[in-house]
């Protein structure tokens, strides 16, 4: 439910309504929009005496939260999401992912050792990258597959971190790593085969890292919303969405990159969007294309799969970039994120 107040009105109305709500048992969430101020109701709504909220000074109406997301909808909080990401280094400048800058997260699938992640990361950042991605941990289909370096991995890119200065985003898999995760992450992953894997999304959502949310290989995009949910009821509101391909009919891409997910989601949710074209198509040659495209579609960021020698990747080198083809589609999305108002900050 959202008590939507009348235009003008000030803080003390607002605070009103907050006490009564608490005074229910429930939580509130303040939405300054610029012209009017919205708050939401959090928690078992039966307590709620609606008639008593309707007339209250400063009310304007009290309207029932159709969608079944509710904390992740653009109805209940009116401001978008900005994910604030502090500087990797004393004296580096820090990073927003949802604000007018689109971010890109760049860097191998998989951590395979120390040179290849201190180099390439190097290179990334001279290209104007943001964050480092790189597995540790690898959702595999095989079991016979490589699995990831785990905290070896773990310990190379907090070297990347200080010594050369970008970001982490890494995946984690398991309850039982979140905490160990997060104390090398800035961003953790939830991988498209765990967006729905509920104990995980509920214990990311107890931590204090942004958690970015894959959408399933088969999921909708209100599966992946409601999933965002759980994140977010657990107590972390800064959560990413990022659209990385659904399994189709179609066999000449590895997955079918649903870039319609971008306007959709942008206008039902507040949460940035990010695009991975790589794990999207399957293919280097697409990609390029498809993140120019993403970008124009409104995407906050992208997550691009690049390798020093994709030829030798241990996983996806069929679709990773390398550091060359890396550097040139950064500048196409330079101009492709100004001619829709944007940059790559
Ligand atoms: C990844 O980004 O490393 C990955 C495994 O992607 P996805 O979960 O989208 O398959
Ligand atoms: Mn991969």
């Amino acid at each position: 439910m959202i008590v939507v107040m009348e235009q003008g009105a000030g803080p003390d109305r607002v605070q009103a309504i907050e006490a009564v709500v608490v005074e229910w048992g429930l939580r509130t969430h303040v939405s300054q929009g610029d012209e009017r101020t919205i708050v939401g109701l959090i928690g078992d709504e039966s307590n709620v005496n609606v008639s008593a909220l309707e007339m209250m000074a400063g009310v304007d109406r009290v309207m029932p939260v159709l969608k079944a997301y509710k904390r992740a909808s653009l109805e209940f909080r009116t401001e978008r999401t900005v994910v604030k990401i502090p500087p990797a280094r004393h004296g580096d400048r820090g990073l927003t992912i949802g604000g007018t800058g689109v971010v890109v997260m760049a860097g191998p699938c998989a951590v395979e050792n120390r040179e290849m992640i201190l180099s390439l990361s190097a290179f990334l950042k001279g290209a104007g990258a943001h964050l480092l991605r790189g597995g540790a941990f690898k959702p595999r289909t095989s079991p016979y597959a490589f699995q990831g370096l785990g905290v070896e991995g773990l310990r190379y890119l907090a070297e990347e971190r200080s010594v050369v200065g970008l970001p982490i985003i890494t995946e984690v898999m398991d309850t039982r790593d979140v905490e160990m995760v997060a104390e090398f992450a800035d961003i953790l992953q939830v991988g498209a085969r765990n967006m729905q894997n509920f104990n995980l999304l509920k214990v990311v959502g107890r931590c204090n890292r942004p958690v970015m949310l894959k959408r399933g290989l088969a999921n909708t995009l209100e599966e992946l919303l409601m999933s965002a949910e759980y994140v977010i009821n657990a107590g972390n509101e800064d959560v990413i969405l990022c659209e990385r391909g659904i399994r189709t009919f179609e066999t000449l891409t590895r997955n079918t990159l649903d870039l319609s997910a971008v306007p959709v989601l942008k206008r039902e949710s507040h949460l940035p969007v990010v695009v991975d074209p790589s794990h999207g198509t399957g293919h280097w040659d697409l990609v390029a294309p498809m993140a120019r495209a993403a970008v124009a579609a409104g995407a906050d960021g992208l997550m691009l799969e690049v390798h020093p020698d994709p030829a030798q990747a241990i996983s996806d080198g069929p679709q990773s970039l390398t550091p060359k083809r890396f550097k040139a589609l950064m500048g196409e999305l330079e101009l492709v994120a100004r001619a829709v108002g944007r940059n790559l900050h």
